[in-house]
């Protein structure tokens, strides 16, 4: 079969891969200029940050194996960061007992790795679908270009977005688009800090308690990240969501004094910027492990699939979605 896959996170690469590998052909569309979706890394000219996910953590044996064959082949390695829960400026240890793991030399680097081989189009978004008897046609846009192009035919389509972005594009099947609306990702408003010098600072990742950021993390300290002070902060999903129409510049302001309070640094930024992240986790997942249609060929997953963990969707999430929907195609 011709394949088309919209998105190339890790739960479009993970399956476009096993697709590939069952002997399909594949093309994966992605509107973005880069592979890995929230799995990111944002450069400048102090150096990378990790401004979407941090780490992943890996709970099922199929993650664990997989996560395992990455760090033999150098693509992920354990971070031993010191890890702290912080209360007006008081810091305890946190953390401690579970392993983490971070691609190096950033985050966005796994998602490279994975899309070696794979046909993906870049800067390619993909804003209809339309049946043609049995296979389907996709309107593509390029920025770029001011008209979108017609691509196909292709013989299934994966939607690999997080809900929202799915449901506009399910119009041609209602009872996904239904079940797609029941899940919820939560917004994150992210702070980009960079410093000339160091902050002393006794850990290199903390929980923040009663703030409006939720997380913080020294990025520099991460394995193979580039030397400097370079701070990635994370709101919690709460203030995010209420200030998520703010400026910019007023989030910036706000999420930098708590920042300040947090810590009980005054050492000022040398570099502060912003990133609004509209779908960052998702806090209700749905219990399935991905969405098949056999009939229409068209099949959906993500990280908001619950595939059987607790908690809110991640990493883990999407990879074993991305995997059972492959699974479920070859069916
Ligand atoms: C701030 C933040 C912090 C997080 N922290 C962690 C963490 O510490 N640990 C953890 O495990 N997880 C964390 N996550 C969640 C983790 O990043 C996600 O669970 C995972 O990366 C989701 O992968 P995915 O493939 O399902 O979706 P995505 O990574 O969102 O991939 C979807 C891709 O589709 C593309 N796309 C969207 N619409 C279209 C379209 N119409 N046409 C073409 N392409 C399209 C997007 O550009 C994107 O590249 C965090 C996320 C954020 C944002």
């Amino acid at each position: 079969m011709h394949i088309a896959i919209v998105g190339a996170g890790i739960s479009g690469l993970t399956c476009a891969r096993q697709l590939q590998a069952q002997g399909h052909h594949v093309t994966v569309y992605e509107k973005s200029h880069g592979v890995s979706g929230r799995m990111s890394t944002r450069q400048t000219e102090l150096g990378g940050f990790d401004h979407g996910a941090q780490y992943f953590t890996a709970t099922s044996e199929r993650f664990r194996k997989e996560s395992g064959d990455w760090r033999k082949v150098g693509w992920i390695t354990q971070w031993e960061g010191k890890l702290a829960s912080l209360d007006g400026g008081v810091s305890k240890a946190a953390g401690n007992g579970t392993k983490r793991f971070v691609p190096v030399p950033g985050m966005s680097s796994l998602g490279k790795h994975l899309a070696h081989g794979l046909d993906v189009r870049l800067e390619q978004q993909v804003i209809g679908m339309e049946q043609a008897g049995k296979q389907w046609l996709l309107s593509v846009k390029a920025e770029t270009v001011p008209v979108s192009a017609t691509a196909g035919p292709f013989d299934a389509v994966v939607l690999a977005l997080p809900a929202d972005q799915a449901i506009p594009l399910l119009q041609l099947a209602p009872a996904f688009a239904k079940q797609a609306q029941k899940a919820r990702l939560a917004p994150c408003w992210t702070l980009m800090l960079g410093f000339q010098s160091t902050l002393e600072l006794e850990y290199d990742g903390a929980w923040v308690n009663h703030s409006r950021l939720g997380w913080i993390a020294r990025d520099t300290a991460k394995p193979s990240h580039r030397a400097g002070e370079r701070w990635v902060c994370h709101a919690t999903a709460a203030w995010s969501l209420k200030h998520l129409e703010d400026d910019p510049e007023r989030v910036k302001e706000k999420l930098s004094k708590a920042f300040h309070e947090a810590t009980g640094s005054h050492i000022q930024p040398i570099h502060a910027v912003v990133h609004r992240w509209r779908y960052s986790q998702a806090v209700e997942p749905l219990a399935e492990d991905c969405m098949w249609n056999a009939k229409q060929r068209l099949g959906v997953c993500g990280d908001w699939f619950a595939v059987g963990l607790e908690g809110s969707g991640r990493i883990e999430n999407a990879f074993l979605s991305g995997l059972a929907l492959a699974k479920a195609i070859a069916a």
